[in-house]
């Protein structure tokens, strides 16, 4: 394990893969060194610094250090083996992103066979055949992905090191609604909703989410609607918004925030408005960091009790949810 552990690092220099993560940096005084903004909390003066000749990182703004592993520990919120089961994919050639295709077309094809997943959608508002195909949604009933990718000639190691077969052999995702979650045009995750309630709601494959959902679409877009889960973009979708991203959960991650941020423009944050608060407070605390960003944010209200997903569900049209972004708190 030790010395798999030093490959492993020596093959995948920290600096390499903070700069894949577009991290910038410049030298600081001698030779190794190299500092930039911190890619674990947000701040505007650089703290954050990387010594490559000894492969380690320590920010003095918020106190953390360590080497790669540590760092997509901290920055990918995953416990030690996950990180390096994370790693792994990106340091050597496999097909993880052909067995992730092949596993989307799979589900993708399996809609019809279902009933259901249809209610499910149709209790969630989803009824625009168009927009299945658009987001390349598909259904996992559970039991009939991992003997489907064998047959293909996957082999199980590879199905369990993406994470689509568990440890005791069977499939992942089991009675959920899938979403592929793209980035620059590659699959990278699969989301699945669980369609029973006394399932986990969420759930995603180990690894990176891929930064803002369908961020390709929208980018170029001087007015973007954020919203906190996919069945809020599938509604808004389906309503006519197309100038929508998700951020899968309230938590933007860094690689979420930068995207955000990347040119001028109006984010209207839709977060959910329940009773807890957690959607609101989320979105309070994400505008100010916007806005030093030089993003204007907009805080959308919906009624009390609601998200996008609801409002829509429970009768709202296109046109009432245009007059909550001509309302929204700047
Ligand atoms: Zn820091």
């Amino acid at each position: 394990m030790g010395e798999d552990l030093e490959k492993l690092k020596q093959r995948l220099p920290l600096l390499d893969y903070l700069r894949r993560q577009d991290w910038t940096a410049r030298p600081a005084g001698h030779g190794a060194e190299f500092v930039g903004l911190c890619p674990l909390h947000a701040e505007t003066r650089p703290s954050f610094y990387v010594n490559a000749r000894k492969n380690l990182f320590y920010c003095h703004g918020c106190g953390q250090g360590g080497d790669l592993i540590r760092f997509v520990q901290l920055s990918r919120h995953l416990s030690f083996r996950q990180s390096l089961a994370y790693l792994e994919p990106q340091n050597a050639p496999t097909d993880a992103g052909a067995v992730l295709e092949e596993t989307a077309a799979f589900y993708q094809r399996l809609w019809p066979h279902y009933p259901e997943a249809i209610r499910y959608l149709e209790q969630r508002g989803v009824h625009d055949p168009a927009l299945l195909q658009e987001l390349h949604m598909g259904y996992a009933p559970g039991g009939s992905l991992r003997r489907h990718l064998t047959a293909q000639g996957y082999s199980l190691d590879l199905l369990q090191r993406t994470g689509l077969v568990n440890p005791q052999g069977h499939d992942a995702f089991y009675r959920r609604v899938v979403f592929p979650c793209y980035q620059s045009g590659r699959l990278v995750n699969l989301y699945g909703r669980s369609i029973v309630a006394s399932a986990p709601p969420h759930r995603f494959l180990p690894g990176s989410k891929g930064g803002l959902y369908a961020w390709e679409q929208v980018r170029q877009s001087p007015e973007v609607i954020l919203v906190e889960g996919l069945f809020d973009y599938a509604v808004l979708w389906q309503a006519g918004f197309h100038h929508v991203t998700c951020s899968l959960g309230t938590h933007l991650t860094s690689d979420q925030f930068r995207q955000l941020c990347d040119s001028p423009r109006t984010v209207y944050l839709t977060f959910d408005v329940d009773a807890n608060g957690s959607g609101q407070q989320a979105a309070q605390a994400l505008a100010p960091r916007l806005r030093a960003q030089g993003i204007t944010p907009r805080r959308v209200l919906l009624p009390p009790g609601h998200d996008p997903n609801s409002f829509f569900v429970q009768g709202g049209d296109a046109r009432q949810f245009h007059s909550l972004l001509e309302e929204a708190l700047s």
